[in-house]
């Protein structure tokens, strides 16, 4: 407990300590163990890679946030701390040290390649005037190209103050930096934001692959076609299966990511995980999908 009583440095976040543990609910416990977390350096990325349906190769991978709370010894879920982090404005803190690990875990473990990472970005980082200073001068650390960053932004960024956003977006893709929107199909898209933001690719969400185990066809290859008519490409969340992969494979797409390929890898083992695999594609052969 008393660790987490000192002020969070870099956060500033200020911290209760009059009758610990009795008054502070557990929302505020939380809040103050993840500003102790972010201060600490704690905040890990497990990558998760993508492979290329045209053959099977690995093109890069998604950085995941993780958090293990080592006071209380339990992991929490991004669905808990992510949003956690939006409300009490611990995001942009933590996402900067998101970015930063993802870019080196990158050029530690495949220095010489053209792989990319893509990190999770939430609005509130776009909206920080300083963000992207905070790209640029994090690439330049890293020693890492431009090209090899793809920033994974959802639908929200089409909602408020677009204007200043698409700059922000447009200035980033200036600079070879890759633009894609996360979980499509589940939030506030229309169509002229997708024409006219800076955009590269689109991430059909996992609901639509789910889809694809009862009737969802349809749905998932319009989604697919209206992505190839926008010029984007497409990365498809969520393959789980054989099944899923064959429908994929059958439907369009350039990219699948899911945990029939590989679940997120902690960083740490990523080296060991690349050895095992890297050289030797996935195979992307169909099975033939019976009519029954
Ligand atoms: P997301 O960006 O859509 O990431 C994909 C999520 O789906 C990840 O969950 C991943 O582990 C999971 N996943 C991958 N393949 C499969 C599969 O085949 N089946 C199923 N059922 N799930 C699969 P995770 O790591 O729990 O992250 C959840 C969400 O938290 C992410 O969804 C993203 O919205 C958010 N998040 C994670 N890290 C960050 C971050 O660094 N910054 C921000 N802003 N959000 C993050
Ligand atoms: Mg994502
Ligand atoms: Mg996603
Ligand atoms: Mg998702």
């Amino acid at each position: 407990i008393a660790v987490y009583r000192a002020k969070s440095r870099k956060t500033g976040v200020s911290v209760y300590d009059d009758k610990w543990g009795h008054e502070a609910s557990e929302r505020l416990q939380l809040v103050q163990a993840l500003g102790y977390a972010i201060d600490n350096d704690e905040i890990e990325i497990a990558m998760q890679p993508f492979v290329s349906v045209e053959n099977g190769s690995l093109t890069g991978f998604e950085a995941l946030a993780r958090w293990h709370d080592n006071v209380r010894n339990v992991a929490i879920s991004p669905g808990t701390f992510i949003p956690l982090a939006e409300e009490s404005g611990l995001m942009p803190a933590m996402g900067r040290m998101i970015l930063r690990k993802a870019c080196q875990t990158l050029m530690k473990e495949v220095p010489e390649s053209d792989l990319r990472v893509a990190v999770n970005i939430s609005v509130m980082q776009l909206r920080q005037h300083d963000f992207v200073d905070d790209v640029v001068s994090t690439l330049a650390e890293a020693n890492m190209p431009a090209s090899r960053l793809e920033l994974e932004l959802t639908e929200s960024v089409f909602a408020g103050d677009v204007l200043q956003i698409r700059q922000v977006l447009s200035t980033l893709r200036d600079l070879g930096v890759r633009i894609s929107i996360d979980d499509f199909g589940t939030g506030y898209s229309s169509i002229s934001y997708l024409r006219d933001f800076p955009l590269d690719t689109l991430k059909i969400d996992q609901s639509f692959v789910a889809g694809l185990r009862n009737g969802g066809e349809g749905l998932f290859s319009s989604i697919v076609s209206l992505a190839h008519g926008l010029k984007l490409s497409v990365i498809v969340e969520g393959v789980e299966s054989r099944h899923d992969l064959d429908k994929v494979l059958s439907l369009g797409g350039e990219e699948i990511q899911g945990y029939f390929f590989a679940r997120p890898i902690d960083s740490g083992k990523l080296g060991d995980w690349l050895e095992k695999h890297s050289s030797r594609p996935f195979s992307m052969k169909r099975r033939h999908l019976s009519v029954a």
